[in-house]
């Protein structure tokens, strides 16, 4: 962050704003994730920064794309599509992160290369009747309720069994993994126990259904060191990359 001041040419007046740099925030995550990853023994270009995107505007993405970023996630829909029509001239891979309504799985299959959501297999289902032809196989990752929270989004740990059986066999998905949003925690040794079980949910699946899903998609800004040491392979971060949300 750096202090700037703007002048505001028909009033005269000055202001004094935070203008936020994405080249700036980005070398301090892509220096967390570094580091992090050299800490446990693991390559740093095993790790993906998705930018997640949500309530930032297109400006920052394209910022951060100019800078290297090229897998974003969103949340909202109609958010969503507006930006990748303002944004269609970059080559940027599009990542569905937020709770998915049935009505909207014709437009998540066309919009986006993944979809880190899914936890039913209603849903599962009509995105790959939904998948458009002459599309690669569209990328889905399980959310689980891993803190078993109340009004969480993502599928009981205890019904992920069941859903990945049916899910495998759709046409027009590749599964490729799970996805969590851990409640926070105070410490970093709590943070890695939830990741830690994650991943290992993730091996005793692939054992168990004969599947090589290959993607852990978790960690946001304030425990990315923890997901890396546990395996992750996608990390999402939103504010430490772009700032508070408008
Ligand atoms: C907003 C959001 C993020 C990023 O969160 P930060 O704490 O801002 O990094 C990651 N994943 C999901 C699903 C989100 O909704």
């Amino acid at each position: 962050m750096r202090l700037v001041t703007h002048y505001a040419a028909k009033s005269n007046q000055i202001t004094y704003k935070y203008m936020h740099r994405i080249s700036d925030t980005l070398s301090e995550v892509k220096n967390r994730i570094r580091a992090a990853a050299s800490a446990s023994g693991r390559n740093e270009n095993e790790i993906t920064l998705l930018g997640a995107a949500k309530k930032q505007p297109a400006e920052k993405i394209a910022d951060a794309y100019a800078s290297g970023i090229s897998h974003i996630g969103e949340n909202y829909l109609q958010e969503a599509i507006a930006k990748q029509e303002q944004l269609k001239e970059l080559a940027i891979t599009w990542h569905f992160i937020g709770p998915i309504q049935s009505n909207k799985t014709r437009a998540l299959a066309s919009h986006f290369a993944w979809v880190h959501s899914v936890d039913r297999f209603k849903i599962a289902e009509r995105l790959s009747q939904h998948r458009p032809p002459g599309l690669n196989p569209l990328n889905i990752c399980i959310q689980v309720n891993i803190d078993k929270e109340a009004a969480k989004s993502g599928a009981d740990l205890a019904d992920v069994d069941e859903l990945l059986d049916k899910i495998k066999d759709l046409p027009n998905l590749y599964v490729r993994g799970l996805m969590i949003i851990p409640r926070p925690r105070e410490t970093v040794a709590e943070q890695r126990d939830i990741f830690k079980s994650t991943s290992v949910l993730m091996m005793q699946l692939n054992q168990r259904h004969a599947l090589n899903m290959d993607t852990l998609s978790m960690g946001m800004s304030n425990d990315l060191e923890a997901a890396i040491a546990e395996g992750a392979t996608i990390v999402r971060i939103g504010t430490a990359l772009f700032g508070k949300r408008q």
